[in-house]
């Protein structure tokens, strides 16, 4: 079940490994892309830091709808708009469920609806499908958020910038996957 002190404590500690991970994120995106999704990611972790401290929501929907907010305008290229679909379809799901694997499927239709990759194209959405159904079926374990990132590499990638390289993209993790696997071990140690 989600509940506010669940959910600020996970976005706490996603924003902290999305600063931690800042040169990692934007070396691997340097192999298939523009080297920049360390630094999208770590500009709205710090802006999403600030916002939650100063604006405090006081229940899990407006969290989630400062958070895809803030993303959307702080982080830019891709998948900047791409978390902050996510995070607002979570919002708007809130509204309705307290269960956590709903909130994330409709997380997941935001980014289907914005970004239109299907499972298989090495983007983030190779990171949230199995980690979604491991959530339905309580299964969810660090090794099968790690093992997805893993998957990616030998995928080509047919959406994003990655595609611009075509077969060249294979054998290089995706950088949107990698953030992705952030997002769900912070979940698991934030107790969501
Ligand atoms: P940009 O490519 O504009 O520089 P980023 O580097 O911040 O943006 O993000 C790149 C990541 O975004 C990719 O690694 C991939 O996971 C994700 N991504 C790109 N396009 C899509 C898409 N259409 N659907 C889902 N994820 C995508
Ligand atoms: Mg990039
Ligand atoms: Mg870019």
């Amino acid at each position: 079940m989600v509940n506010l002190e669940n959910m600020k404590k996970w976005m706490t500690l996603f924003t902290e490994q999305l600063l931690e991970n800042k040169a990692y994120l934007s070396e691997l995106d340097t192999a298939i892309g523009d080297g920049d999704h360390g630094n999208n990611l770590a500009r709205g972790a710090t802006a999403l830091k600030e916002a939650l401290t100063v604006k405090e929501p006081d229940n899990v929907t407006d969290l989630l709808k400062l958070t895809g907010m803030t993303l959307v305008s702080k982080v830019g290229g891709a998948s900047g708009p791409l978390y902050g679909s996510a995070f607002i379809s979570m919002a708007k799901a809130s509204q309705e469920s307290e269960d956590l694997a709903v909130l994330l499927e409709a997380g997941l239709e935001g980014v289907q609806k914005r970004g239109k990759a299907m499972a298989g194209e090495k983007t983030m959405v190779d990171e949230w499908i199995p980690v979604i159904e491991a959530v339905k079926n309580k299964n969810l374990t660090t090794e099968l958020i790690e093992k997805s990132v893993e998957k990616t590499i030998d995928m080509k990638a047919t959406k994003g910038r990655a595609s611009y390289l075509g077969d060249r993209s294979i054998g290089h993790i995706d950088p949107g996957a990698m953030s992705s696997s952030y997002l769900f071990k912070t979940m698991m140690e934030a107790g969501v």
